[in-house]
Formats: C-alpha cells, structure tokens, sequence
C-alpha cells in the first residue's frame, strides 16, 4: 500500500516520519509553522531503543558518528562534589547525548528535498471516507492520510480530542544550556569518570540536590549541555536575568556547575516548565493519527520524549507498509504504541516526583548509596533497562521502495 500523507510539525517526531514514510514508498508534505528550521533548543540523550529506531530509518550511523556518549547515568553526585555511584574506565555507555539542532538536522537530511514546507501553520482540519484536508491561513491540502506532529500544544489534538485535558503542570522548572567546554575553566580537569573523556574533556554526570538536580551531557564539537531541574510554586514565572537566576541557584554546588552556568551566554540559557499529558484514549480518529508529544508529551525524566517519537514514526511506517488498509494499520499503530508511551510516560513522571520532592531524595539517595556498583551497573546496561530494550520492526530497504 502506497499513499500521501500530511505530517503537520517538523520537529524530530514529524521528520522521523517523513524518513520511514519514505522508506515504505510513500509521499509526504510535512507542514510546519515556524518560518525556518534552525539551531533551536539544548540538548538531548538517546538510549538503544531509540537508536535502533534510527537504524530502521537509515540514519543510525550518522546518529553514532554525531553522538557522544553520556556516562550521566553511571555518574552520580551529591551537590557537595560526593559521589553516589561512579562510572569507571570500561563501563559500558550505551547512551548517546546530542544538541538537539545535530539529531534534527541528520533527520532532516534524510528527507527528500521539498516535502517541507514552513511558515505554515494548520489550524484547522476535516476527514471523510476517502481522505483529510488541513487547512491553514490562506490555504489547504488534502491527504489519505494526516499525522499530527506538533507538540504539546497540538492544534490537531485539539480539533479531533476537543475533551482531552490540556498540558498539565507538574510542579517543576527547569532551566538549560549548551556551552562550548573550553570556555569553562578547567574544563578538561572536571571530567569525573576514571575512563577516557569526550572531545573537550566534560563527562556525563547528574548531581541530586534536596529537590532539585543538575544533569550535564557532553555533545558534539566540545560543548556540554547541562540542566537544572527544580520545584517552582506555579508556571510562567519568569525572571529579567534569567542566568543569574539559575546561577544564584546552584552557586554553591560542586564544580563545574558554576563555571558551566558562568560560561553559558545569557542569550543561550532557556527557561521552561515540566509539563505533561495525560493518556489519551486513543492516538486515532479515523485517518488522523497523533505521534510524538501531541500524543504523549511526557517530564524529562526518562530523557525518552524524543525517542518515543522516532519509535512512533518505524511503527506507524511498518503498519502501513503491512496494510491492508489505512484505518487497520492505524489500529495496530494505536494498540501497539499507546501501552508503551503511556508507561514511559507515568515512569517519567513518578521519576521526576522522586528527584524532586525532597522527602522522595532522601530516600532515593538512600537507596542508590547502598546499592552495589555492580547492580547499579547493570541497571543502566542496554539490557538491563526494560525501555531500552525495545526492538523496532523491520521498514524495507531502499533498494525495494517503488
Ligand atoms: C528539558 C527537556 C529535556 C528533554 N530531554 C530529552 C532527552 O534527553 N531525550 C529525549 O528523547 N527527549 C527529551 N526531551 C523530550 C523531547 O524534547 C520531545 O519529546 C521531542 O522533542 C518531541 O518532538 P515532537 O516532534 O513530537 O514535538 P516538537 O519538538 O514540539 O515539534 C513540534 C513541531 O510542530 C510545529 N507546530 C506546532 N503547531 C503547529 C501547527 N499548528 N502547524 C504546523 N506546525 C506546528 C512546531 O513548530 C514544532 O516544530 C526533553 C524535553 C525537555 C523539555
């Protein structure tokens, strides 16, 4: 079964799906609302789930080539500069960090040139038994197929689940960066891990406060993406210096968290609120299928958001190659990814509660002190860690598309 789909955003989840639509021979306009595609937002992980995803799509070895691995996982701080856990030279590090911009951009290069169109904001949407339109400002077009991928706040959500709840709060801030390491001082000597140190010399690492935690990724061309997690009263609170709102924060914690923040350009520090969704009752209304955070946005916590999506995209592809028809393979699509997002989800979000909350820190901490290294080790090895053991299914070789 060949066809032409409408994706609406081009983020990771609506490039991801252009790829594997491409891959199964079939045609896709991707309609996203921003006027360019550029260098937006910080950094990211992706675990073998996710990379395997890749694989599926063609691109996994550019993903291994620009990635770096993360040993954040395997070290594990206290503000004070203690470790908790420590990763050592020969551990293995099946997590991958990147700058956002890096896993977008090889995605985006993977779809063929013109099926995006930008400056292109659908608002609105109808179905019939032979296909959708979308319509946006000043225009529409039609397809046996549309995939809304367009974030948290997606407007195709809100045309076809119009009861769904909308984002919900959860209690959390977070505020991120990305910085070139050799701007840091000392970069090179902060590497904490007693294993060989990624270009520019920063390691991977998360350091837990009462409440709060700061989590660093080195990514590529020697910067570091880092992030500091932690409660806030209400949404929307914002500050006029927003740096040096997070740098009075963590002034006091272990080096090189001061210096990271020090040396992040105030222009570059984001500022953003945890937010999730709760699960949907489907991810399908007739030819119309949600992907990605329109359909799961989840907390951080499980650095999964962005894989998930790419999980999303190789399953609805492989459904629709196996048809028989559009509304079957949208069926399987919904029966199979709902169960898993919406258990990464409420894990993300019962994780982000224990590190946050500072009764549920003590007692984490509690326990992940007096686990055994090798325990701790296996738990974050690609098959020790039931999520990253996905498998994708298989999407045709190029070699056989029409
Ligand atoms: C602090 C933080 C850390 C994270 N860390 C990780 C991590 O380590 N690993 C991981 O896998 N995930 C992580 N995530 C989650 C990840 O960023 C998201 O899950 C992922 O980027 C979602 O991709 P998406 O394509 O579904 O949505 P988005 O990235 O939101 O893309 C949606 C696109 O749709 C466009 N759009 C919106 N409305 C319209 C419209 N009406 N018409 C046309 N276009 C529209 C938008 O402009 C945008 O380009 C993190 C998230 C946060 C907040």
């Amino acid at each position: 079964m060949t066809g032409h789909a409408i994706v609406v955003g081009a983020g990771i989840g609506g490039l991801a799906t252009a790829v594997a639509l491409r891959r199964i021979g079939w045609r896709a306009t991707v309609l996203e609302r921003a006027p360019a595609l550029g260098e937006i937002g910080a950094g990211m992980s992706q675990a073998p789930n996710a990379l395997r995803a890749l694989d599926e799509l063609g691109v996994g070895e550019q993903a291994r080539a620009t990635g770096v691995p993360s040993y954040s996982a395997g070290n594990l701080r206290l503000p004070d500069g203690r470790y908790l856990q420590r990763a050592r030279r020969g551990d293995p590090t099946p997590m991958l960090a990147f700058h956002r911009a890096d896993l977008h951009g090889l995605l985006l290069q993977a779809v063929p040139t013109g099926w995006v169109r930008t400056g292109t904001e659908v608002t609105g949407l109808r179905q019939d038994d032979r296909g959708v339109t979308v319509t946006w400002d000043g225009g529409e077009a039609s397809a046996d197929l549309v995939i809304g991928a367009d974030g948290i706040r997606s407007a195709v959500r809100r045309a076809l689940w119009p009861d769904a709840p909308p984002p919900r709060f959860l209690g959390r801030t977070a505020w991120l960066g990305v910085t070139d390491v050799s701007a840091v001082p000392g970069g090179s000597a902060t590497s904490p891990g007693d294993h060989p140190t990624p270009p520019g010399g920063l390691d991977g690492s998360v350091t837990m406060g009462p409440g709060s935690y700061f989590l660093i990724h080195p990514v590529s061309r020697g910067r570091a993406y880092w992030a500091f997690v932690t409660p806030a009263d209400r949404p929307d609170l914002r500050y006029e210096r927003e740096k040096a709102e997070v740098a009075g924060r963590v002034a006091a914690w272990h080096r090189p968290i001061p210096d990271l923040v020090a040396a992040t350009p105030a222009q570059a520090v984001i500022h953003i609120d945890i937010r999730d969704l709760d699960p949907l009752p489907t991810y399908v209304r007739g030819r119309v299928a949600l992907l990605g955070d329109a359909a799961h946005a989840m907390s951080p916590d499980r650095g999964q958001g962005a894989g998930q999506s790419i999980e999303d995209a190789v399953v609805l592809a492989a459904a629709l190659h196996a048809g028989p028809g559009i509304e079957a393979a949208l069926g399987r699509y919904d029966a199979e990814r709902r169960p898993r997002t919406q258990a990464t989800a409420r894990g993300a979000r019962a994780d982000g509660h224990r590190t946050t909350s500072a009764a549920a820190h003590r007692a984490l901490v509690t326990m992940i002190r007096l686990m055994p290294a090798p325990l701790w080790r296996k738990g974050i090895t690609a098959d020790g860690n039931a999520t990253w053991r996905w498998r994708p299914p298989r999407l045709p070789e190029p070699t056989t598309l029409a």
